[in-house]
């Protein structure tokens, strides 16, 4: 199985008691309790979007943000996560809920955590990784971060803690260095995901960087045939792998991962930020949803991220008879 039984049945009966009321509703809560980091990647538009990275939540309205949104996976990210005081208490009170934790960390200190930290099957660290040695290094402006990263996902697997890993794919990313990365992940390390998916073309960040749709789709389908034919762990639904290949056009459903950092609820998703609000309702209301996604907003066009694309492919896969089996199908295996 791709995840533990017990997430996937308590996901799968909250999107059917969703469903049932018709209503837009989140899958993932995106929360940056801190927008400080370790380090400076040079893609990474977030350290560029905030002048100041100092701002913060406290632990009592990081752990209110989860109460507010019901959605039931929490993506702790950031800003570094590890960096944020009280991170401990955040993690006990939102696995008390329950909420299925993503903590997306750098790896930095990861080490220093796994003693602070119980294995639980709600909880998965989920390192950032952008490709073999060299390729992270440059990423991340950090000579060494990889071997750093490696041996703490080790380190945490081998403490019996639930690890994927977080890629993001650049104009200069070598599809054979994410393919090498993937073995790499899956055979010799027994990675329990990973997660894959285009940079984004930020503002902030250097054009040069990204690419557009089509540059993506013809990395993702040399992925996607490699994954096929080896086996490796790809934390991407059909319905998403076929949108990233380019065999289908998904609209962008950003509600389905809602945004809450330092200094409010951010809409329309994770990358742009054109209103924030004080509470989730308001973020609800006060977000004219439908301007947004390829097509409604030329900021959209070449978008492909996991935030705004994997609701829709899961909203999309409860639509179907075949597509509900498709996905189930997927969830099951290895
Ligand atoms: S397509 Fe969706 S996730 Fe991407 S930038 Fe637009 S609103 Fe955000």
């Amino acid at each position: 199985m791709k995840f533990p039984l017990r997430s996937t049945v308590q996901i799968g009966k909250y999107v059917a008691q969703q469903q049932r009321k018709g209503e837009r509703y989140p899958l993932v809560l995106m929360l940056e309790p801190t927008l400080a980091c370790n380090i400076a990647c040079i893609g990474c538009g977030k350290i560029r979007e905030y002048e100041s990275n100092k701002a913060k939540l406290t632990v009592e309205e990081t752990i209110d943000s989860a109460v507010q949104c019901p959605a039931p996976v929490v993506s702790i990210c950031g800003g570094e996560p590890l960096v944020f005081k009280g991170i401990e208490e955040v993690v006990a009170a939102m696995l008390e809920m329950p909420k299925n934790i993503q903590l997306c960390t750098n790896a930095l200190r990861l080490e220093q955590f796994l003693d602070v930290f119980q294995p639980d099957p709600r909880l998965t660290f989920v390192v950032h990784l952008d490709g073999m040695r060299e390729i992270h290094d440059y990423v991340c402006d950090y000579p060494g971060l990889w071997d750093i990263a490696v041996d703490a996902i080790k380190k945490a697997r081998a403490k019996g803690f639930r690890v994927s890993t977080n890629t993001t794919i650049f104009k200069e990313t070598e599809v054979s260095d994410v393919i090498e990365m993937m073995r790499y992940l899956t055979d010799d390390i027994g990675i329990d995901g990973m997660l894959v998916a285009p940079g984004y073309q930020y503002s902030q960040i250097d054009p040069e960087l990204t690419m557009t749709r089509d540059e993506h789709e013809v990395k993702f389908r040399a992925i996607r045939a490699e994954v096929k034919k080896k086996g490796y762990r790809w934390l991407a639904t059909p319905i998403y792998q076929d949108f990233l290949t380019g065999e289908r056009k998904l609209p962008c459903a950003p509600w389905g991962s809602i945004t809450r950092n330092p200094y409010g609820w951010k809409g329309p998703c994770y990358l742009l930020t054109d209103g924030i609000f004080p509470t989730y309702e308001a973020l609800l209301e006060g977000i004219e949803w439908e301007n947004y996604g390829p097509g409604n907003d030329h900021r959209c066009e070449h978008c492909g991220i996991h935030s705004g694309f994997e609701p829709a492919a899961a909203f999309a896969s409860v639509s179907s008879v075949r597509e509900s089996a498709r996905s189930m199908a997927w969830t099951l295996t290895g």
